[in-house]
């Protein structure tokens, strides 16, 4: 486990959690068909959810603010279990944010999405959430909860520092108060549409056109197999991290991992070269196994990996 020190930030992760119901499929349902299953396995995900436990296995200390459906507490002991803080979890009537998935048998998948708890939540329950924070903690948050913008004005009150993932990107994004963040992680979609250009623009463009939008702000490019690059506020300067050449054989959840440890390593006081080195190895070890939660690695892994 990490050497942590007590003095350091707490990172808050503003999360969702999804019960991910996955079926395998011969091939993905047609309008009007009734299609037999082969296989059903029920996961937790969620990108807050995956978010924390990669914070978690990254040797981070993470308090989940989070919702799930009063009949799925197994979802909350698997996040207690691995190590991360519930106690702001909250069961509530009504379902869980869940997922029906179809995998066919060439790798191919189709996604029903319910948000459920995760966007139901209240004005009164952001206020209390934030009682606890001091000032110098992080708030982490993605984009699949409601309230987003409340809680980032609240967390801004407390003079938190807000580390902001907008997945999935939506147009609301852009009216957020995104030049208050401190740091940013985009993939090269989010990116993209965060800065009006194509996804398929050089990564000069496009890290030149992020750090123009958000002079003030850390951003954290990830780009899948061709690594990840951080731009510095103000100054502009970047540095790059290349990815580690694996065999990847699922890349879901690549980029929660990613956080996850990028988040841990910045807790323990580490520099951008660090963060961003153990964020990539962590990253290139999930995308070599199937599944977003089972396949994060833990800190060993990623130690002997790097040695
Ligand atoms: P997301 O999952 O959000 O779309 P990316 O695809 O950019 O994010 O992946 C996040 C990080 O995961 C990358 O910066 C890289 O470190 C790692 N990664 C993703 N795909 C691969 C791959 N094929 N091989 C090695 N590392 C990968």
């Amino acid at each position: 486990m990490a050497p942590f020190a007590p003095s350091s930030p707490t990172v808050y992760n503003f999360g969702s959690i999804n019960i991910d119901h996955v079926y395998r499929v011969p091939h993905l349902v047609k309008p009007g068909e009734t299609l037999s299953s082969t296989d059903y396995r029920v996961v937790l995900g969620g990108k807050g959810a995956n978010q924390s436990l990669a914070l978690a296995r990254g040797g981070g200390r993470v308090v989940h603010w989070g919702q799930l459906g009063k009949s799925d507490r197994w979802a909350l002991d698997t996040l207690s279990q691995g190590g991360v803080d519930t106690d702001s979890v909250r069961l509530v009537d009504g379902p869980s944010g869940h997922t029906v998935i179809q995998v066919d048998d060439k790798g191919e998948n189709a996604i029903v999405l319910f948000g459920g708890a995760n966007q139901a939540f209240t004005a009164e329950r952001i206020d209390g959430l934030l009682d606890g924070a001091e000032f110098g903690d992080w708030l982490l948050l993605q984009n699949e909860c409601n309230a987003v913008d409340e809680i980032i004005e609240r967390a801004l009150q407390h003079r938190l520092k807000i580390a902001f993932n907008p997945a999935p990107m939506t147009r609301a994004v852009k009216d957020l108060p995104l030049d208050e963040l401190s740091l940013l992680f985009v993939n090269r979609g989010e990116a993209a549409a965060l800065v009006g250009c194509d996804a398929e623009s050089t990564t000069e463009v496009l890290t030149r056109a992020l750090h123009e939008q958000l002079p003030e702000t850390d951003i954290v490019l990830t780009l899948g197999s061709e690594g990840a690059w951080f731009i510095t506020a103000n100054s502009g300067e970047t540095h790059y991290q290349p990815a580690r050449p694996v065999q990847a054989v699922d890349t879901t959840g690549a980029g929660d991992t990613f956080i996850g440890y990028y988040m841990a390593a910045l807790q323990e006081g580490r520099d951008v070269s660090t963060c961003l080195l153990r964020a990539t190895a962590a990253a290139a070890l999930a995308v070599q196994k199937h599944g977003a939660t089972e396949s994060i690695p833990d800190r060993d892994e990623v130690e002997t990996f790097l040695s």
